[in-house]
């Protein structure tokens, strides 16, 4: 690893995800697309800008899910224009780089654990600032499961770690493999940019266990009829399968110009544009769990390097607002069946809520962020946290 701040900017790339467990739900024509393929960027680094603008070049790895691929240089040194950027839509760069972040509010003192306080963003007297949960326990020792690592061992190595800093991931992991008879650690234990020889690695790449066991989990019980979400330990919310229109369609709305390279729009809006709200939640719920992983093991990045955990749960979140939002005004059938019914208001509220819980905790955590600072703006957009605001209003809040 890179020493020198200044020239730190080592990639690590994204994850291509093997298609996360298939799509049980649909039948019909077309969504029996897996359930999405990649995921869970990791992005990259770069110190803070400094010395030079000729930045990229090195840019990540590109070989994240579709989009980009490296090019594009576009770069970024020019740090400031994080804000207002518009124009020039298209062109999904990868933009890697200095991404300025102005840490502005950053809290340093990671670990703590909130879990009693309402987030912001959340409703103290409705089910997303009532949602209760500790969080991940970041400051767990774990030195003894470093002295006595061994890669022939490593699913058990970071079981363990997970168990002891985010017991909920555990607890999904386990029981994806319970239900599947596979052992699901096993298999994405390897996957993405991970080393056997260096265990923090494995650690890293923890978020994509979870989160793709989680798919595994909550897809395995059924979604035909009904939508399962493990919400965590002793949480499942269950609502009848509702009939939506296909997330993509929000893509090209007014909303999204306000952020510049919607790096998981290719992905989910368009080639997997077609899947409906409660995979739309689905997809939402496990980045939750990215993050929640990602902070679990923050003493395992280097201070110099940014992951996008913060990334996909805001995008995610932000796609559900404008969800709500296009289907109150296009497609009242779609919206009905879902701030209609009581279990999906629990549902999304839930989410909101336990996604806010983590968002809170990670604000201003360079690491687990990129464009995070852009993306959260446009998730904070009033008119879109009105419709978050709407279901609260129809469950009585
Ligand atoms: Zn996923």
């Amino acid at each position: 690893m890179p020493t020198d701040r200044s020239l730190l900017r080592f990639a690590f790339s994204l994850l291509l995800l093997p298609a996360c467990a298939d799509d049980p739900m649909d039948g019909d024509s077309t969504a029996e697309t897996s359930a999405e393929t990649a995921g869970l960027s990791q992005g990259e680094s770069s110190s803070g800008d400094s010395s030079g603008d000729e930045t990229d070049g090195s840019s990540s790895g590109g070989d994240e899910s579709g989009e980009t691929s490296g090019d594009t240089d576009e770069t970024s040194g020019d740090s400031a224009d994080t804000s207002g950027d518009t124009d020039e839509t298209s062109g999904d760069t990868d933009e890697t780089s200095g991404d300025t972040d102005d840490t502005s509010g950053d809290t340093d003192d990671t670990s703590g654990d909130t879990s009693g306080e309402p987030p912001a963003h959340t409703d103290p007297n409705c089910v997303d600032g009532m949602y209760q949960e500790s969080l991940s326990a970041n400051d767990v020792d774990l030195s003894d499961l470093f002295a006595a690592y061994q890669p022939a061992n490593r699913v058990d190595f970071v079981m363990e770690a997970l168990s002891r800093r985010y017991p909920i991931g555990h607890y999904i992991v386990e029981e994806s493999s319970a239900q599947s008879g596979d052992d699901c650690a096993a298999e994405y234990v390897d996957s993405g940019f991970s080393d056997p020889e260096d265990p923090a690695s494995l650690l890293r790449g923890t978020g994509t266990i979870v989160h793709e066991c989680g798919h595994g989990l909550n897809l395995g019980m059924g979604f035909i009829e009904s939508s399962h979400y493990v919400i965590n330990d002793s949480l499942l919310l269950k609502c009848d399968r509702p009939e939506t229109i296909g997330r993509g369609a929000i893509d090209g709305d007014e909303f999204s110009p306000a952020v510049f390279d919607d790096f998981y729009r290719d992905t989910y809006l368009v080639e997997l544009g077609d899947q409906g709200f409660e995979m739309l939640l689905e997809e939402t719920s496990q980045y939750v769990n990215s993050l929640a992983t990602g902070y679990a093991f923050l003493d395992q990045y280097d201070d110099n390097s940014s992951t996008s955990a913060r990334d996909g749960l805001l995008s995610f979140l932000w796609y559900v607002e404008r969800y709500l939002y296009l289907t109150r005004n296009q497609y009242p059938d779609s919206y009905d069946a879902l701030v209609g019914d009581p279990c999906w208001r629990e549902a999304i509220l839930t989410v909101w809520g336990r996604g806010w819980k983590y968002l809170e905790a990670t604000e201003g955590l360079m690491t687990l962020g990129i464009d995070d600072e852009e993306i959260l703006e446009a998730l904070l957009n009033p008119t879109l946290l009105a419709e978050i605001q709407l279901v609260r209003d129809a469950h009585g809040c």
